[in-house]
């Protein structure tokens, strides 16, 4: 119940463990295809550029700047957590210029200081943000974002890597016109994958380039020629075939339980953990209307050794929690309720056990609420 990755669901670990064939095979091109219109229904989205990266969430991130920032293309971040950070890292090394909009962590993007720096940088190309900064629990509104990056000519690159599956995210919706994530959070699926998608805009930008994406491996025009539409398959990489096999059954269990549930459930769940929280007298770090449903950053009590929690947790219960990062180390742990682990057993194993070792430590908690108020709360 940590940051990620989140547990395995059975099912998927299960066709990770059927024979390789071959990455040409028509029958692994057939489940290829398949992959892709699974992916286009999770992303809500009809991009026809909608594949998994070969590669974890971090690749996706490099594939969106990589493709889409050119030698000198200013690109405004905007960072309020550990994962923004990344994001400047990628234009710099990418040879753009980065424009930084700074919150505090905790906090989630502020749309007026994008639009003020937008309109102090009129020959920005690209505005990039995190949907759900799972350093800090906070979500963002990507969609008034995305509008605000539209406004000033801006293509829109978005960090879905935690907010997929687990909280609302509509593609062509909300304009979205590049985004990667990944397939070990709320997807309940092995790491080492990064699903992304580009709009239409965004592929004119990669083809109207002067210059040769730096990138041989992550290069798009490259990679099409493998997961391209219905011409013949030419060979890139070899895909990691059993990695897909993971991800197709995720993606099928995510059809068959319809994208809205699931979005429903992770709600559901993280009201129930927050009931449960609450009681104990324990507070979340991030205000109620950003909070994440999949990533609940509690606030270490006054006096107690967060370190020791999370090791008695996992020593005593096996259970994972996460720690805070950056400023918010010490300060905060992190309760994934991702995907599959997202459930009623879980939420109640992990409050009692965290009770139990606040207790002990002589943490000044209420005692002997949690359970009731959490139960209650999923009646
Ligand atoms: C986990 C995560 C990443 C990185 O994904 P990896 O699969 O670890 O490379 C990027 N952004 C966010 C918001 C994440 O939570």
């Amino acid at each position: 119940m940590g940051p990620g990755p989140s547990d395995v669901h059975p099912r998927i670990l299960s066709a990770m463990a059927r024979p390789t064939i071959g990455h040409l095979d028509p029958a692994f091109v057939g489940m290829m295809d398949e992959i892709k219109s699974l992916l286009q229904y999770a992303l809500q989205t009809t991009n026809a550029m909608t594949i998994p990266v070969s590669a974890p969430g971090s690749a996706g991130m490099e594939t969106c700047f990589v493709n889409l920032v050119e030698p000198g293309d200013k690109v405004v971040v905007c960072q309020n957590g550990v994962f923004g950070g990344r994001m400047k890292e990628n234009v710099e090394r990418a040879g753009g210029i980065a424009v930084m909009v700074q919150d505090d962590w905790g906090k989630a993007v502020d749309g007026n200081k994008l639009e003020e720096t937008l309109k102090a940088n009129r020959d920005a190309r690209i505005v990039a943000f995190v949907h759900a900064e799972t350093s800090t629990g906070v979500q963002s509104n990507a969609e008034e974002l995305v509008a605000i990056a539209h406004k000033y000519d801006c293509l829109a690159i978005v960090d879905a890597v935690t907010s997929l599956a687990g909280s609302p995210l509509k593609v062509d919706q909300w304009g979205i016109d590049a985004l990667y994530s990944g397939t070990q959070k709320c997807l309940s699926c092995a790491p080492g994958l990064s699903p992304v998608t580009f709009s239409e805009s965004a592929l004119d930008k990669i083809k109207a380039r002067k210059t040769k994406v730096q990138s041989w491996f992550l290069d798009l025009n490259l990679v099409m020629g493998y997961w391209g539409g219905e011409a013949k398959r030419t060979y890139h990489h070899t895909a990691p075939v059993n990695a897909l096999y993971g991800l197709h059954e995720a993606l099928v269990m995510l059809q068959e339980e319809g994208i809205e549930k699931a979005w429903e459930r992770h709600q559901r769940n993280h009201q129930v953990l927050r009931a449960g929280i609450e009681a104990m007298g324990l507070r979340f770090l991030v205000d109620e209307a950003h909070r994440l449903p999949q990533l609940n950053a509690i606030v270490v009590p006054e006096g107690v050794d967060e370190v020791r929690i999370r090791q008695r947790l996992l020593q005593e219960y096996n259970l994972e929690i996460g720690a805070g990062l950056g400023v918010l180390a010490g300060k905060v742990w992190r309760i994934g309720l991702m995907g599959f682990a997202s459930n009623l057993k879980n939420i109640l194993i992990c409050l009692g056990a965290l009770e139990s070792v606040l207790v002990e430590e002589n943490a000044a908690i209420q005692q002997g609420a949690a359970m009731t108020a959490a139960k209650r709360a999923s009646a």
